[in-house]
């Protein structure tokens, strides 16, 4: 895993769309049905949208019904972290990058094989990259300029 980035919240507004600040930094959860991942089905990485870090593949990805895009399983188990969070009166497993700490969705254990895992992200948190030379890209120079 890359090594860890953190940079102040100033520098984070910097970086980030306001939409993307709003989910990554704040916690925030875009409408349903309106993230650009919904429908999806190009090969490649999800990588994410604050810091580059390859989160999800597309061979993980399956068509959840919820109006966000999902995932039965991250890259690899230390490309993600995952805390309990309580807030709006549900208890629900957030998950994060584990290289800049940003918001990314929620795990849930209602998803299908082989994992039985539904990882619920925000479109809005994740770049697609299609090969390994862009994924080195997209971490080298994290910037929003790649966005297709
Ligand atoms: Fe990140």
């Amino acid at each position: 895993m890359p090594e860890k980035l953190v940079l102040s919240d100033a520098e984070w507004r910097e970086r980030l769309t306001p939409e993307e600040y709003e989910v990554l930094r704040g916690h925030g959860t875009e409408a349903a049905w309106t993230g650009c991942f919904l429908g999806t089905k190009e090969p490649g990485t999800y990588v994410c949208a604050g810091c580059g870090n390859p989160l999800f593949r597309s061979g993980e990805k399956f068509e959840s019904g919820t109006g966000w895009p999902s995932f039965t399983d991250p890259v690899s188990p230390d490309a993600v972290t995952e805390r309990v969070d309580h807030s709006y009166g549900m208890r629900r497993v957030e998950v994060r990058c584990a290289r800049c700490d940003g918001h990314l969705g929620h795990v849930f254990q209602d998803g299908p094989p082989p994992t039985g895992l539904r990882y619920c992200m925000n479109s809005i948190a994740l770049r697609h990259v299609r090969d390994e030379a862009s994924l080195a890209d997209a971490i080298a120079t994290p910037d929003r300029t790649d966005q297709p």
